[in-house]
């Protein structure tokens, strides 16, 4: 069994600012005594913070018994749906914070668990035991519910969700994550960048298998919603403003209003409970009076994501996306004026390294969740 460091390898491309704060280890002290106030004072495990054994308990935890912090709260929010380049979860599932971490063995599951919080709620040494075992599956994976003082919830994907709607400052809905075995393929558009690659090497498609998977138009002037439902259903709509070195027919605003046009014949029927997701990249082609009009459309804040090397911006894009945890990818290390330039550049210099769609990619990790992802680069090199 492979113990990851917290985080695991740092991505190399994109530098993300929040990470480091995020894995600030929870204090160690009134954890110590968690297990003593449960067994010995009594105390109903819904009162403490599981994550941090802080009595002051703000919520219940969505995975398992026990209460949650304020503080705590908010980490857990932050970084629930955070992956790392190896396709695992980036942070305890219990915690969302831990130095070492044990994965789950389950090839469907993507979660991981900190020693601390092993060792706390279900047992002394438990983690040691558990990193000796060839094939360690998690407390979420297990056939039994209970394992010490860990004690997974019933129905924990609705708990999730709910607390997802009821604590997220973020209107956008959140989908309940779907159980493996009711998990189907991707349904993709992909309008004017195409992400087939990157779905590819994510594992979302299969190289070469059904092309109805994936529907990429280049052009969608005379597309009408006949078209897109006929092609449709779709799960995921993705644009973008052209990459660099594209000719670019139209002023780039135009590709932000396409996509809001045809992301509106692709959505479910209201009041559908089918998760849906839609991401639109911009290139840093759009005016501050543009981007201000995405956001108004598309009723999401954009997050910057950049490729930096060194102190060096090399490229960055913004994102407009309902996808989990893009904005905890969120990076704000170039200030606005530095974007600007960046801009500017690139119009007279050779297109840069990362394309828009690879400064994304790792976006898309969440939607494990949700759909059937098949063998890839990522897990065959595990
Ligand atoms: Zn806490
Ligand atoms: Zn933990
Ligand atoms: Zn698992």
């Amino acid at each position: 069994l492979a113990a990851l460091p917290a985080g695991g390898p740092a991505p190399t491309d994109v530098i993300l600012v929040g990470s480091s704060e995020l894995s600030a280890p929870a204090s160690p002290g009134p954890r110590r005594d968690l297990a003593y106030e449960v067994k010995v004072n009594q105390r109903d495990i819904e009162d403490v913070c599981i994550c941090c054994g802080s009595l002051r308990v703000h919520t219940q935890h969505p995975l398992f018994e026990g209460g949650m912090c304020a503080p705590c709260k908010d980490k857990f929010l932050d970084c629930l749906f955070l992956y790392d380049d190896d396709g695992y979860q980036s942070y305890c599932s219990i915690c969302c914070a831990g130095e070492t971490l044990l994965i789950c063995e389950n090839p469907d599951c993507t979660r991981c668990y900190c020693f601390e919080c092993v060792d706390t709620l279900v047992g002394p040494g438990t983690s040691g035991k558990a990193q000796a075992l060839s094939n360690w599956v998690c407390f979420l994976c297990l056939p039994f519910p209970r394992s010490g003082l860990l004690q997974r919830r019933r129905k924990w994907r609705g708990c999730l969700k709910a607390f997802c709607d009821r604590e997220s400052e973020n209107p956008l809905e959140t989908y309940k994550t779907v159980p493996v075995w009711k998990r189907e393929p991707v349904r993709v558009l992909s309008l004017f960048g195409d992400i087939r690659r990157e779905l590819v090497s994510l594992g979302f498609l299969e190289n070469g298998s059904a092309p109805g998977r994936l529907k990429h138009l280049d052009d969608v002037t005379d597309v009408v919603r006949r078209d897109v439902e006929g092609w449709g259903p779709f799960d995921l709509v993705y644009g973008s403003t052209p990459p660099i070195g594209h000719a670019c027919d139209h002023p780039p605003v135009w590709y932000l209003f396409q996509f809001h046009r045809i992301l509106q014949y692709a959505r479910p029927r209201p009041g559908s409970r089918q998760p849906f997701f839609w991401m639109f990249v911009d290139n840093l082609l759009l005016s501050q009076d543009d981007q201000t009009a995405a956001t108004r459309f598309l009723e999401a804040d954009p997050v910057t994501i950049q490729d930096v090397c060194g102190r060096a911006v090399r490229n960055a894009v913004h994102v407009w996306s309902n996808i989990p945890a893009v904005r905890s990818r969120h990076s704000a290390l170039a200030s606005c004026e530095e974007l600007s330039l960046l801009a500017q550049d690139r119009q007279r210099t050779k297109p840069p390294a990362q394309g828009p769609a690879q400064l994304v990619k790792n976006c898309f990790l969440p939607l494990r969740e949700y759909f059937k992802y098949f063998s890839t680069e990522l897990t065959s090199s595990l």
